[in-house]
């Protein structure tokens, strides 16, 4: 059984499916190639990895094995592993990014050539993209109705844990290649469960449709990261909330959040090249400034845009970001900064603990109007309104930003607005303190709209051209 991120024995599968056929052995590879990634060298979330790693060892431990750890390319590890335990099977769950993909073909052709099989069982959504094909076999490029046919998709029984495991002792490398120290939250399918039982005994989940975009109130899951490394299924998820036939009303908002991970999956996964390029062609050939000094500032949360910032340092102290503040950092970026959102895209992989591939790129696509957001891309959040509506005291700015703690409510969201006398007496001065607006957001708005009109003219020309 070749974890990967699936790091829990409940509800597994794949696991059942190894244990079901005698002994095996349990592995986790340390592979390079995803280590050294840039993108990947995202120490807060390595921390979390080892801390699951250290849970899924434990809980195999109690069941009779211990994990092998392994570093190496998984096309020579694989093989290897295989021949020293005797192995004629590796069995995986599935997963959608393009590298893994191409990984795993080079893993089963290297393994066929020792006639060791390798199957993917499950996946890290709650239902498979095959699954949800859509009426013309292509899959889903909007998300209502991607929602509609999800939901119809009852959710899986539960597989119960192997209660025994057996098989070689093989040795192992431990976890050392990945950095040690306090997870950024508790790790485990443990802590999971407990986060999610909390959140739903709470009663959070039925008020999270009214409660999930207020920035400082904290009202949603939290459970972004364990769904990252699977210690938690998605199934687990909506076993635990009773979804369903009969889903409390008040649930829903929560289910359809789930649903839109797996719509991102989906996507990844009839799309690969939206891992690297803007899904909407027009969009490919944008026109971005990406000034790095605005890209720093960005960076740094010091944009002159409140929320903007208090979003940055929260994902910089904590490795994770309010989804609402998610959205208006991404927008700041795109349409206020003029900077190429795989910058900013690269930029969070490198910061969350929940850093996900297929959510992220989604929801920077998403964002940056360049994915499956159905609104035009004249919309342009305005990054004070934003504030104002889901921050309305400024208690996260004030949390996050603190030379802003004592700034008047009236100016929260627009410290540059105060007077002289108002930024002495609030101990804040513009330029001093806190920076003023990077940028004025209705101009560079209205140049971000002339960039996208013109890649859509530009490729409308070019289309016709062709034809
Ligand atoms: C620019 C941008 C980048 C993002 N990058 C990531 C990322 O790398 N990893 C990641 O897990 N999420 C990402 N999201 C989605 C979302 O912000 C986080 O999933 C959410 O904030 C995590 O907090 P939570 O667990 O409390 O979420 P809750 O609100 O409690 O939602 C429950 C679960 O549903 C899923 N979910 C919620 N919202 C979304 C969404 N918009 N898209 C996909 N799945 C969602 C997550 O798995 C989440 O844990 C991103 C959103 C934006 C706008």
């Amino acid at each position: 059984m070749w974890f990967r991120r699936d790091l829990r024995v409940d509800d597994h599968p794949a696991l059942a499916a190894a244990a079901a056929r005698g002994r095996m052995v349990a592995l986790w590879v340390a592979d390079p190639a995803l280590l050294h990634a840039p993108h990947h060298r995202a120490p807060v979330r390595l921390r979390f990895l080892r801390a699951c790693l250290e849970a899924l060892d434990a809980e195999l431990a109690d069941r009779g094995v211990r994990l092998v750890v392994r570093s190496g390319d998984p096309a020579d590890v694989l093989p290897a592993v295989a021949r020293e335990a005797g192995a004629d099977l590796v069995v995986a769950t599935a997963d959608v990014t393009p590298y893994s993909r191409r990984r795993d073909d080079g893993v089963r052709a290297a393994l066929g050539e020792e006639e060791v099989g390798f199957e993917c069982i499950g996946g890290p959504w709650r239902v498979a993209p095959g699954d949800l094909a859509g009426s013309k076999g292509t899959g889903y490029l909007v998300y209502t109705p991607f929602w509609r046919a999800w939901e119809q998709v009852p959710v899986d029984s539960r597989i119960a844990p192997p209660e025994v495991l057996d098989g070689p002792v093989l040795a192992s490398e431990g976890l050392d290649m990945l950095p040690a120290g306090d997870a950024p939250i508790a790790a485990g399918p443990r802590a999971a469960r407990e986060r999610l039982e909390e959140f739903i005994r709470s009663g959070a989940v039925d008020r999270y449709g009214d409660d999930r975009d207020m920035v400082a109130d904290d009202g949603t899951s939290h459970l972004s990261a364990d769904l990252r490394m699977g210690v938690l299924s998605p199934a687990q998820v909506g076993r635990a909330i009773g979804a369903g036939k009969g889903l409390r009303a008040s649930r829903v908002p929560f289910w359809r959040q789930i649903a839109w991970r797996d719509f991102y999956a989906h996507h990844m996964a009839r799309h690969p090249e939206v891992a690297g390029a803007a899904l909407k062609p027009a969009y490919r050939a944008m026109e971005w400034d990406d000034d790095p000094v605005l890209l720093e500032a960005w960076r740094e949360g010091r944009t002159g845009f409140p929320l903007c910032d208090a979003g940055m340092r929260q994902m910089r102290a904590t490795g994770w970001m309010h989804n609402r503040a998610r959205m208006v950092a991404a927008s700041v970026l795109v349409k206020d900064l003029l900077v190429d959102w795989r910058h900013g895209e690269a930029e969070f992989m490198r910061r969350l603990v929940d850093g996900d591939p297929a959510n992220n790129n989604g929801g920077w696509q998403w964002t940056a109007g360049t994915g499956t957001d159905a609104a035009p891309y004249f919309r342009v959040f305005n990054p004070v309104l934003q504030a104002k509506r889901f921050d309305p005291t400024g208690a996260y700015v004030r949390r996050w930003v603190p030379e802003l703690k004592d700034v008047p409510d009236r100016f929260i969201h627009e410290p540059w607005r105060m007077d002289e006398a108002t930024q002495e007496e609030a101990g804040c001065v513009i330029g001093r303190d806190y920076p003023a607006p990077v940028v004025e957001h209705a101009i560079r708005r209205d140049e971000a709209i002339a960039r996208y009109k013109d890649a859509d003219a530009r490729h409308a020309a070019e289309l016709e051209a062709a034809a």
